[in-house]
């Protein structure tokens, strides 16, 4: 079913990625409707209808709901159940959300699919985590199931010593335990995918983080990874397919000796995609669009030989005289006041041209 332009687009979440989905679906000619629970999201400045609820007020999203003719979401901590009542509405659906969200439930579905994760175990009280380490050997990363964010919600375990630290660490969440992976490099494959199966890819970014946050995503990825595009091409695939995906689907990979190992996937546009918006003939974000919508694909080959992307994480964002001066500098602000460290503020993106 297309949505034709000048219809309303409900996107659930008004943070940065609401924002510039929002961008993205006026320049199409759609109105965007954010919900959002903060008084002043970085979206509701572009979109042209803001609602302030609770993710889980039942009569606000009913309101909203009825209000919209296709709706989306921008992050997937949401409650998977109380999106119901936007039913057909919600493109992707509540699977792939709900998949998503919990990192145990994510893992089993993606090995599901004959697609390879860390070794893990699921972790529910201290002898669980105690079992896991003697099970899976150190070092070990402890990560919640649910709500953990930018290496939010994690703790690395070294040494036996470490292990009553990581519990505490991590409030005795609900968790899994992951084997370290020995990577060689990191990357992400971002594809968008139709209700009838079309399917576009993007150049895959080679990604690096500082403090479990990304800092850099660049294409054409190194060597390593590109060795291993094809195959991680088409597990990400096998991932969509079997979630029935309908938009942006990113799945997160390790470059390991022994081939791409999925790290996790987000059922979004995502960070590592925002190059897309100078790099790439279509961005992430208005191919989000079209497929949600039912528009044909847009052309997703790069405009140069390559790009960057820099995070402009908190203070990092007091760069933004510089960057505006600099003729190669692609400089995107969030307006989200104030810099605490950790806060994603804007990016920057560098095109190689031809
Ligand atoms: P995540 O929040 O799960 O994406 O983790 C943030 C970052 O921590 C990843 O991008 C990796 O750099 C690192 N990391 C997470 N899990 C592992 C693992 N099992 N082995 C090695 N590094 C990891």
């Amino acid at each position: 079913m297309t949505v034709p332009p000048g219809s309303t687009i409900g996107i659930i979440g008004g943070g940065q990625l609401g924002r510039m989905l929002s961008v993205a679906a006026a320049q199409l000619g759609y109105r965007c409707h954010v919900l959002d629970p903060q008084a002043h999201p970085p979206a509701a400045d572009v979109a042209a209808f803001a609602t302030r609820a609770r993710y889980d007020d039942a009569d606000a999203l009913r309101r909203f709901a009825a209000g919209v003719d296709v709706a989306t979401y921008e992050f997937e901590n949401l409650p998977a159940g109380a999106l119901d009542v936007l039913g057909d509405k919600l493109r992707p659906g509540t699977r792939s959300l709900a998949i998503a969200q919990d990192r145990a439930e994510e893992k089993a579905f993606i090995e599901g699919c004959g697609v390879r994760v860390a070794d893990w175990r699921k972790v529910d009280d201290i002898g669980d985590l105690r079992a896991a380490v003697s099970d899976l050997g150190l070092p070990v990363v402890l990560k919640t199931r649910r709500f953990g964010y930018d290496g939010k919600g994690q703790a690395w375990i070294r040494s036996e010593a470490d292990i009553d630290r990581a519990w505490t660490a991590i409030a005795g969440n609900p968790a899994v335990a992951e084997a370290a992976v020995d990577f060689a490099a990191e990357f992400s494959v971002i594809l968008a995918r139709w209700d009838d199966g079309r399917r576009t890819f993007w150049d895959s970014p080679e990604n690096t983080h500082r403090d479990g946050i990304l800092h850099l995503s660049s294409v054409p990825c190194g060597d390593a990874c590109a060795a291993q595009l094809p195959e991680a091409r088409a597990a990400a695939l096998r991932i969509a397919e079997a979630l029935g995906h309908i938009g942006v689907l990113t799945v997160e990979f390790f470059a390991a000796k022994s081939g791409p190992i999925v790290n996790e996937i987000a059922p979004r546009v995502h960070n590592s995609g925002h190059w897309t918006i100078e790099g790439a003939l279509t961005s992430q974000f208005e191919q989000h669009i079209r497929a949600i919508c039912d528009l044909p694909p847009g052309a997703t080959e790069l405009v140069g030989t390559g790009a960057s992307m820099e995070n402009l994480i908190g203070e990092d964002v007091n760069r933004w005289p510089d960057l505006a001066a600099d003729p190669g500098a692609h400089l995107h602000l969030y307006g989200k006041g104030e810099a605490r460290p950790g806060r994603k503020m804007g990016h920057v993106t560098r095109v190689k041209r031809r």
